[in-house]
């Protein structure tokens, strides 16, 4: 049975009579997007045509984390103008149009966004966009992040049990923008009294960048705070109502991030763990291929070597537990095309007789893609 076909049937088991469903997947725009993170989009938005196909309905919601602190500088970026942005907000970086060419974007964040939604646009699929920073702003999370920091001793307590991580005392499971200095990553929360957080903007938190020293107390509600990734996930599922979410091998490793996310959404949070999707590695020219030499490994690049349906095909062939290689000098790309035409073989002409090819077929045609209504999330 066809991937998709044989995940919908038990999604269907697992949420009996449930009609509606919301899948979800995300990315932290920090850079160019590398080809193996279009891996989560097709496996999730395909999976979400095969719901809407099956007589559900599926909304397939993609998120960029741009309120994710800057905490790596790529090397096609000139280090003079950026470095002064590490620690920053990815939303309040700069777009690099001008030395990296491409359409102006208001923001860094924004830019890489683009660059991936196009050819995500490209292969036929077409998610509610949703960026991280609006909905802080917005005070979609004020409530949870309310939540987290009154129970910061039990969260500390999932990540010592679960991940063997030990947290200080004093570990408040938030970040907040500094009032001083704008950065988010250099910032440490000390105190809470369930209005206002104090903190400090630590000069050496972190090696990527430099706290300012300054002092504070502010709200951490309207988009000024910002909670660590391995709880911002759950607090995404839960205020969302996410009941499918897929994630890559290296996540749902034993005591990896899905664990800490599974015990925050059961203890803190009080709501059921999505379905989770666990995919392997999608891996790139195998290990001696570097980004420096010949072709790089990015979503744009390798989109402007194949065409739509063959890069979606790339994709849909593979079940999620199955890694996924793609060497661009090597016999990759004609052994691609021969699969491709194989497949279509059966699709057109030889009905019944490889019944998943047909399916890999089907599923990997971009304008067969249903298009959905957007809604807004409220
Ligand atoms: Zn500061």
């Amino acid at each position: 049975m066809f991937w998709a076909d044989e995940i919908v049937e038990n999604i269907i088991k697992s949420f009996p009579g449930k009609e509606n469903f919301i899948i979800r997947d995300e990315k932290t725009p920090s850079g160019r997007v590398h080809i193996g993170s279009m891996r989560g989009v097709v496996v999730h938005g395909v999976i979400a045509q095969a719901l809407n196909e099956s007589g559900k309905n599926a909304r397939f919601i993609y998120e960029f984390n741009d309120a994710d602190p800057m905490d790596g500088l790529p090397v096609y970026l000139n280090k003079e103008k950026y470095i002064k942005y590490m620690g920053k907000p990815l939303k309040d970086v700069p777009s690099p149009h001008e030395e990296l060419g491409g359409e102006q974007a208001l923001n860094y964040a924004e830019y890489f966004a683009n660059e991936f939604l196009d050819v995500i646009r490209e292969i036929g699929f077409d998610p509610e966009i949703i960026y991280s920073s609006d909905l802080y702003q917005k005070g979609h999370y004020d409530k949870w992040i309310r939540k987290i920091l009154d129970n910061k001793d039990a969260i500390r307590k999932i990540y010592q049990e679960v991940s063997g991580s030990e947290k200080p005392k004093d570990w408040y499971p938030l970040q907040v923008v500094c009032q001083n200095c704008g950065k988010v990553g250099t910032t440490k929360v000390t105190d809470w009294d369930g209005e206002k957080v104090k903190y400090r903007c630590v000069p050496d938190l972190v090696e990527w960048a430099e706290g300012c020293g300054h002092e504070g107390e502010v709200s951490p509600f309207g988009g000024r705070g910002k909670l660590p990734w391995k709880v911002e996930w759950p607090v995404k599922w839960s205020s969302m109502k996410v009941d499918i979410e897929g994630s890559g091998k290296d996540h749902c490793a034993s005591g990896g991030s899905h664990d800490i996310g599974e015990e925050v959404c059961k203890k803190i949070l009080d709501m059921p763990v999505p379905f989770n999707i666990p995919y392997e590695f999608f891996l790139f020219g195998g290990a001696k291929m570097s980004s420096s030499k010949g072709m790089g490994a990015s979503v744009k690049e390798v989109s402007e070597t194949i065409p739509p349906e063959i890069l979606r095909f790339l994709m849909v062939r593979k079940k999620p537990n199955q890694p996924i290689e793609f060497n661009p000098e090597g016999p990759t790309i004609p052994n691609l095309f021969d699969h491709h035409d194989e497949a279509a073989d059966y699709y057109f002409h030889r009905k019944g007789e490889f019944e998943d090819m047909e399916r890999v077929f089907y599923f990997s045609q971009e304008e067969q893609y249903i298009s959905r209504q957007k809604l807004l999330l409220e």
